[in-house]
């Protein structure tokens, strides 16, 4: 079963990353600029302001990360942390989940959502 889900802590790192690479590009892009001002500074304001939006976001990871709950991949064996009630393995991309009712279950983003999960205790409201 190939899945394009990743592992959500990587999916943030991978944006960061890329935030910091395309602030620099933009002020280098910036730097080409030197003879009209004006152009100049404005992309090295959006360059910086990239750069500390991934700063931001590396910052958010890290308060993620100690939430996060570190679980033993069953596919890998390797040690991995998941977020949220479905997540991926970091690793090998091992859908796994906290919640015993959704094993064996497709693998699906919308458990994570918070409509869903307000339709499904519904459901079991009107099950009672
Ligand atoms: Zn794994």
């Amino acid at each position: 079963m190939k899945l394009k889900y990743s592992n959500k802590i990587n999916k943030i790192r991978t944006v960061a990353l890329s935030l910091v690479f395309a602030g620099m590009i933009i002020m280098y892009i910036g730097l080409l600029f030197k003879e009209y001002e004006w152009v100049m500074v404005t992309f090295m304001f959006l360059g910086l302001i990239a750069i500390i939006l991934s700063t931001v976001i590396y910052f958010w990871i890290g308060m993620l990360s100690t939430r996060a709950v570190q679980v033993i991949c069953p596919e890998c064996g390797k040690n991995t942390k998941m977020l949220g009630r479905v997540d991926a393995c970091m690793f090998c991309k091992q859908p796994l989940t906290m919640d015993p009712n959704l094993e064996g279950e497709e693998f699906d983003e919308k458990y994570n959502s918070k409509k869903y999960q307000k339709e499904e205790e519904k459901n079991e409201q009107m099950n009672d």
